[in-house]
């Protein structure tokens, strides 16, 4: 000791490549002046000396120091050394010593003298701070397994390292001493693990160089057996995440992550799901516990484990039995009319009763305009059956994708439509409803054709193992009743329109929306709006107009918002307080709703030279159709214009050829055809989509204009011609028939064929009050609807109809 030094001062010894930490032994060798004087001032064995790391020698140290080699201590002072004892010096060579010292415990650095041979400094206590117990634990534990995986990676250690440590694992302090002390941390790190006095801190620095130390050994050890990094680092993971659950155990607090997994392992033992879907549930929830919560993967996952539990793979609706006759009445008790519907509908129930159940063979699809009640046609059956009911519309579908969904790895991913609507079911044997089965585009599309896809969905033979590929596990649709609808029939692309049962629904009359309203709009409106009969009251009068000049359309759906729009006028009043029954007639409606958009139905029927009134056929039902043409002098020219012009110029080229063949019979000059030139005109209005079947009305239009003779407008007409004046069949004959009777036509001309295959379920109503004449030949429909030219006009065309209305309303021609 120094002279002079005071009692708590202790000889410094500033080492540059090794330190001490408390519990070691260790044989230190010098060289450095000071250290060698100090080593052999020294009282050996028993002697206490400071031990502390210098820094290397600096510009800012003294010259002499720099000379010797030897950095300035100052800035010792403060720090944290440890206090050793010397237990033996030996000199093995001149101007060397060496000193086997055993180290004792942390003390603090006080002033340092430097004055002498060799430093002296005087010391304090430092004490350790100990934190919180378990987290020191668990760090210490977590040391011992990086010394274990650092083991695994190769890394050799002397073979008392481990046991040593593993004596410690109860003194996390000591433990993290001996583990700087022993795993090779460089001068640097265990000064700093001498530095911390806060034990928890101590513990974490070790935890952290280790951690280090272990990923650069493993990484190394990848690197010999060809880099397996990504297994190792889901080792990694799974190593800290059990580190963690330690923690949050020893908190009390439960992983989330980890109960949640348990949750869903739970629910899927629960969910009563068939072998094959089990067994990919489990796998799935399996590797989503091994995946951090927080990624991308883990989310999509989870997504996915509830779309497969919230599927009704064995779930059903418990109602296997049909009563036949609950559907009937129920039937009924909703919809008026639609007797061939109705029938249809319960075979098809009959024979998948007898069948135990199982739908099968042909998907009944209801085709016809909007508002005619396909939607609740199918409500009620599914009701009265007992299953729930869900649609979806398949309206401008062109990806397969949409119906099947999108693999799994797709960003966003969802289950095709069909999977989606199960999944609202709930139950594996629903009734769905597919609308608008019309209106999906066909074709290849790059994306798949949905068209195939729903002939999958709907085959039987199929459907038991439907492929959605976003669950990728076999569906069975082969409990599920499906019902299709459609406007056209004509759309339906070809391949599905041979699986479906098509059930034709055409449209109501005037008459018969006045029906339908007293027993069902009504009373359910009504009901909706919180008002009476004794609040609004209506007339057959007043409903009829409604229905023929207001709403005029095939379908219900105007007819009942106009209906609507009345009562919530009225409701608003009633609740404002007025009493009393508003009694609807022409005028009060007209004050409501506004005038009538529709001209009264027997409006503009006076006989006009080139003006035919036309039946045409939209989604929507029929619809007249005028078509015009009219003569200027000319050259002989055609023009054809009006929104359909260019579909219907065949259509009028075809009329031309057939009039100026039969030229002389109709009473037309042969000089006509050059000296004037002839347009046609398709006014816009309702747009048809079927071209040809203008054929007859053109003729007759253009016949007209030529020969100067007038056609009956009371008359409308429908087929298509063959350039010999033949008539051939048409579609959608009903709707048009019916169009002609809202727009107040009592006479209709139509192809034969139609005349005999497509009346029989008219409306009593209408085959009462409309003379249908199945026509076979342009001569036919020339004789009956071109009146005498002017001047002889006094010559009234006869009108003698043989028509037979009896039966089904079949009519003979006449
Ligand atoms: P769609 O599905 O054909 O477009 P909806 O089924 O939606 O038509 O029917 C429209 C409205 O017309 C519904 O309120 C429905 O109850 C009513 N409706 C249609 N047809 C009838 C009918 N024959 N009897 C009673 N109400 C009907």
């Amino acid at each position: 000791m120094a002279p002079g030094a005071p009692p708590d001062s202790r000889p410094l010894l500033a080492l540059s490549s090794t330190l001490l930490v408390p519990g070691q032994t260790l044989a230190v060798q010098m060289g450095a002046a000071r250290n060698v004087a100090l080593a052999r001032a020294l009282e050996v064995p028993g002697a206490e000396v400071i031990v502390a790391v210098a820094r290397p020698v600096a510009e800012s140290d003294p010259p002499v120091a720099r000379e010797k080699g030897e950095a300035s201590l100052a800035h010792l002072t403060g720090r944290v050394g440890v206090l050793c004892r010397a237990i033996e010096r030996i000199e093995p060579a001149p101007e060397t010593a060496q000193l086997t010292l055993h180290a004792l415990r942390r003390v603090r650095i006080g002033a340092i003298d430097e004055q002498h041979a060799f430093p002296t400094a005087a010391m304090s206590a430092a004490d350790e701070t100990d934190g919180e117990d378990f987290v020191a634990r668990e760090l210490a534990a977590r040391v011992l397994a990086g010394v274990d995986e650092l083991a695994e990676a190769g890394v050799t250690l002397d073979a008392a390292v481990v046991p040593v440590l593993r004596a410690a694992s109860d003194a996390p302090a000591r433990l993290a001493d001996l583990a700087a002390a022993y795993l090779g941390f460089r001068v640097e790190d265990r000064d700093e693990v001498i530095q911390r006095l806060s034990v928890v801190e101590r513990l974490r620095f070790v935890t952290s160089r280790v951690e280090k130390e272990v990923a650069r050994a493993q990484v190394a050890a990848d690197v010999a057996r060809n880099a397996r990094t990504r297994v190792e680092r889901h080792q990694r993971e799974f190593f800290l995440r059990q580190q963690l659950r330690a923690i949050q155990s020893e908190l009390g607090e439960g992983d989330p992550a980890e109960r949640d997994a348990d949750e869903l392992a739970q629910r899927i033992s629960d969910a009563q799901l068939p072998e094959l879907v089990l067994r990919e549930a489990k796998r799935e929830a399996e590797r989503l516990r091994a995946l951090s919560a927080a990624s991308t993967e883990h989310q999509m996952l989870r997504t996915y484990l509830d779309w497969v539990l919230a599927m009704p793979w064995t779930r059903t609706s418990g109602a296997s039995h049909i009563e036949l006759p609950h559907v009937e009445s129920s039937l009924d008790e909703r919809h008026w009319g639609l007797r061939e519907a109705k029938e249809r509908i319960l075979e098809h129930l009959a024979v998948c009763e007898l069948r135990g159940g199982e739908p099968s063979g042909p998907i009944l699809c209801f085709v016809g305009p909007p508002g005619t009640g396909k939607t609740s046609l199918g409500e009620v059956i599914a009701q009265a059956m007992g299953r729930p009911f869900e649609r979806f519309s398949v309206g401008g579908m062109r990806d397969e994708a949409e119906i099947r969904g999108h693999r799994r790895t797709y960003v966003g991913a969802m289950p095709g439509r069909i999977a989606q609507s199960l999944k609202r079911a709930g139950v594996r044997d629903p009734v769905l409803m597919v609308d608008e089965i019309d209106k999906m585009s066909t074709g290849l599309s790059p994306t798949g054709d949905p068209t195939a896809a729903m002939l999958e969905v709907l085959d039987p033979a199929h459907n038991h193992t439907f492929a959605d590929h976003y669950l990728n596990l076999p569906l069975d649709l082969s409990g599920v009743l499906f019902l299709c609808t459609a406007n056209n029939l004509f759309d339906i692309p070809g391949p599905l329109r041979d699986r479906l049962e098509v059930i034709r629904i055409a449209g109501y009359t005037a008459e018969e929306k006045v029906e339908i309203a007293w027993r069902y709009s009504l009373p359910k409106l009504f009901q909706q709006h919180g008002i009476t009969d004794h609040d609004l009251q209506f007339t057959d009068e007043v409903l009829a107009l409604l229905g023929s000049r207001y709403a005029r359309e095939a379908g219900l759906r105007n007819f009942e918002r106009h209906l609507a729009s009345l009562m919530r006028k009225r409701a608003r009043r009633k609740a404002a307080g007025e009493l009393g029954a508003w009694v609807m007639d022409t005028a009060r409606l007209e004050e409501l709703l506004g005038p009538p958009p529709h001209a009264a139905p027997d409006a503009d029927i006076d006989p006009a030279i080139g003006t035919v009134t036309g039946l045409a056929w939209t989604s929507e039902g029929g619809e007249l159709m005028t078509i015009e043409a009219l003569l200027i002098p000319g050259r002989g020219q055609l023009m054809v214009t009006g929104q359909l012009g260019d579909v219907m110029r065949e259509s009028v080229d075809a009329a031309l050829s057939y009039v100026r063949s039969r030229a002389r019979d109709i009473g037309i000059a042969d000089s006509e055809f050059v000296q004037s030139d002839l347009h046609v005109h398709f006014p816009a209005g309702a747009v048809p989509k079927d071209g040809p079947s203008a054929g007859v009305a053109v003729t007759l239009a253009i016949a007209s204009a030529f020969s100067r003779r007038p056609v009956r407008r009371d008359i409308a007409v429908t087929g298509e011609v063959t350039l010999r004046g033949r008539i051939l069949q048409v579609g959608g004959a009903k709707e048009k028939v019916l169009a002609a009777y809202r727009g107040g036509l009592r006479e209709v001309l139509l192809p034969s064929l139609n005349a005999t295959q497509d009346l029989r379920d008219l409306p009593a109503e209408v085959l009462r009050r409309v003379v249908f004449r199945g026509v076979g030949t342009m001569d036919e429909v020339l004789a009956r609807a071109l009146l005498p030219s002017a001047d002889e006009h006094a010559v009234v065309v006869d009108d003698d109809a043989s028509i037979v209305r009896e039966g089904l309303g079949v009519l003979e021609r006449d």
